[in-house]
Formats: C-alpha cells, structure tokens, sequence
C-alpha cells in the first residue's frame, strides 16, 4: 500500500512516498519559493536528485506538479495507487487528541486554531486543501505536533498566570515535535524491551525540544504554547525573562512583535556566536578556540541538562537517554558534553559509539542509565496513523 506523507508550510511543501506496511521510501523531495516565479521542485528517488524550476504561485498548482511527477518519474502508474495522505498539522490545541481522518469539520477545527499557531496552521491547511481537490476519493489525515502531549497533567501543561487566560484564550504548553518524540520512545521502548519506562527524549534540530516520556506518555515537554519555549535553538532563545521585551522595545524602539521576532530568528545559536546558526559552524568555531562559538555551545549544554535534571526528577528517575534529529544524530559534541553532565544521575558515555552514526547505544554495558541515538522518522509516523486510520 502507498502512502503519501506530507508537510506543508507558508512557501514550501514538503513530501514522501512510502510503501506500508514495510515503512520504506520510494521518493520524497519538496517544492520550495512557493508564491514565487522561480520555485523549485525537488525529487529524489532511486539515489538520484532531480530539480526543476517552475513558476508555482499556489499550493493548488504545487499539488499538482508533485503528482505529476510521481507519475513521470515512475514513482506510481496510477494515482488509484495511493491509499492515503497524511497531513502533518503543528497545532491540534486541546481539540485534537489523536490523529483524525479529515472532514470539512476537522478543516474548521483546525481553522479555529490559527491564533495559537498564525505561523503554521494556515499553511498546513492550505496544503490540505489542495490534496483534497486533488485527490478526492482518498482518505487524507492530520497528525498533530502537539497530540503525544496531551497526556500532560495541569501541573505540567498550566502557567502561573491568570487562570483566566488560559479559560479565554487556552493559554497553556502544548508542546511541540510529538510525532517525533513518540517514533523515537516507542524504539527507545522497544530496545529496553520495558512497557514500564522512564525515559528523556532529546529532539536536537534546528528547532529542538526535549520531552519525558513514562510508560509511553509524554508527561512534560520543553516547548509551550509556541516552539519558542523551551531549550535555546539554531535561532531561537528558548526561555527568557519576559521583562525582557519591554526592555529591548523601549531601548531599540521597536514594537513587542519585533522583539518577539528577534528572539524567533535572531537568537540561539545565531544570537550568542554571532555568526550561524548550524550546529557545524558552531563546533568548527569551538575546535578554532572562537569565545562566542564555545559560549553558544556551553549554554546550550548548561540549558538542555536544566530540563534533564528537572525531569529526571519529575519522573522520579531514569532508563535512558535518547538523541535525534539533525544535531542530535550527527553532532557527537554535544551528545559527549550532555551525557558528562548526567554523569551524576549514573550514565557512562561509550566514546567510541559516540562518534559513530546511526541508532545505537552510546553508554557503556555497565551504565546504570542508557544512552541512544535513535534517528527519527516523523513520515514514518504520519504514515502508519493514516494507515491505522484509513482501515
Ligand atoms: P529541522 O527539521 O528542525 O529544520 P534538522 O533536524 O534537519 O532541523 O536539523 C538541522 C540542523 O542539524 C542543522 O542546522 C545543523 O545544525 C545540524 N546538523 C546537520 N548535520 C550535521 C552534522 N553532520 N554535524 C553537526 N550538526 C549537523
């Protein structure tokens, strides 16, 4: 059975094309610079990379070039092929606590979100939309961002705020990369061969955020009401004394929304190195003795064991560590200085394994807690919930 996986956002459109139930890709690409004259549409399949320049100035017609390549380039014979899209949607707010097949209802819901996520949602639906004109008769499902969090308890997901802002507006965390956090603690499960668990997943990215995960629940998360939240990023601070805004508004004269915007794009890694916000550039900077580029490095590990130290205590201990994503699968610096510094909750950093790729342990046989990576697969997930969904 093919399944199409697929992640729309304001000017891109990202997909992937998977046989299920074996979970392997025969393509994926995206089409990017959407709304532009020179947009571009990527596809690769059977090792090979094929670009193509358009002039795509919606989503309807990117749709519709992405099917016609799946079928020009032989990825499908026929569109009857394809059994389902599944949709990622970065908000489901309070609404949405499992992936849904989408109905016009469910678009409205997801409509009534936009306020919650005005950068993403509106994308996401545009993107839905677009599938299903084009692909009428197949079921089509939103996976949210934010539903492996919902089983979050209110001391967890609440802010000491007025409680009526959360009544009014829903003000609370939701949390953010659920779809990965739950793909990497189900195999991080599966390896401990433990249905009881305890463990702390690291989502190191461009974006990132660390989630506690226990029994297969996620119980707290670093990211809140926007990704945002949480542990400093590639360009974005992470938590910050909100004071803070006034201060730079009134001193820059600019507006909170610019403040707010300095702190979305112009801060983490970008901010302190002042020069990248690629975890590569960052490490070379270090290896070179740049002070900036060590700081940047230095808080990030200071903020990231913030969260592990705080969780380890919230779950009342620990089975393991994983780490993911772009940074966390590939930056073997940053997994060493983490897992020194856990060093005192009882993990032992295996150096060799730690400086090679792929899922693996990285803690020694006799460490008490474990350590992994564990490359994650957020299409996979989007996939198997359009399957399960679809039947
Ligand atoms: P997102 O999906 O949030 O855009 P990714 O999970 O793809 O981000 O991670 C992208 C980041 O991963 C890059 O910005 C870079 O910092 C980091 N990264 C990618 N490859 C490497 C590598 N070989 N070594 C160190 N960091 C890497």
């Amino acid at each position: 059975m093919k399944i199409l996986a697929v992640n729309a956002g304001s000017s891109s459109l990202k997909f992937q094309l998977l046989v299920m139930p074996e979970e392997k890709e025969i393509v994926s690409g995206q089409v990017e610079r959407i709304g532009w004259d020179d947009a571009i549409i990527t596809f690769k399949l059977n090792g090979e990379k094929i670009k193509e320049t358009f002039q795509i100035l919606n989503h309807k017609y990117a749709v519709e070039l992405v099917i016609q390549g799946l079928l020009k380039h032989k990825a499908i014979e026929s569109l009857e092929e394809i059994k389902g899209v599944g949709h990622r949607v970065v908000q489901g707010g309070e609404i949405f606590k499992t992936s849904v097949i989408i109905t016009d209802e469910v678009v409205e819901q997801i409509r009534s979100l936009n306020d919650l996520a005005p950068l993403h949602n509106p994308a996401n639906i545009t993107g839905i939309e677009a599938f299903r004109k084009a692909l009428p008769n197949i079921p089509q499902v939103a996976v949210f961002d934010t539903t492996f969090h919902q089983t979050m308890t209110e001391d967890a997901y609440l802010y000491a705020a007025p409680y009526e802002w959360y009544e009014k507006y829903h003000v609370r965390k939701y949390g953010f990369h659920g779809t990965s956090h739950q793909f990497v603690s189900e195999r991080c499960a599966e390896i401990l061969g433990k249905k009881e668990h305890k463990i702390i997943v690291a989502h190191l990215g461009n974006g990132a955020s660390i989630c506690a995960v226990k029994n297969g629940k996620s119980v707290d998360t670093s990211m809140g009401l926007t990704p945002l939240e949480g542990i400093p990023m590639g360009t974005r601070s992470g938590n910050i004394d909100p004071a803070v805004l006034m201060l730079i508004a009134g001193k820059e004269d600019k507006t909170i929304g610019e403040v707010i915007d300095d702190l979305n794009k112009k801060s983490g890694y970008l901010g302190v190195s002042g020069f990248s916000n690629d975890s590569r550039d960052i490490i070379d900077g270090m290896n070179r003795g740049d002070y900036r580029a060590t700081l940047a490095h230095k808080i990030q590990v200071k903020r990231i064991l913030d969260y592990i130290g705080s969780y380890y205590v919230y779950m009342g201990g620990l089975d393991a560590i994983c780490f993911t994503a772009g940074i966390g699968e590939n930056a073997p610096e940053i997994r060493r200085d983490v897992i020194k510094g856990m060093e005192v909750l009882g993990v032992k950093l295996d150096e060799v394994e730690n400086e090679k790729r792929g899922e693996r342990m990285i803690s020694t046989k006799d460490s008490k807690v474990k350590a992994f990576i564990i490359p994650t697969n957020e299409e996979v997930m989007l996939a198997r919930e359009t399957v399960r969904l679809s039947k």
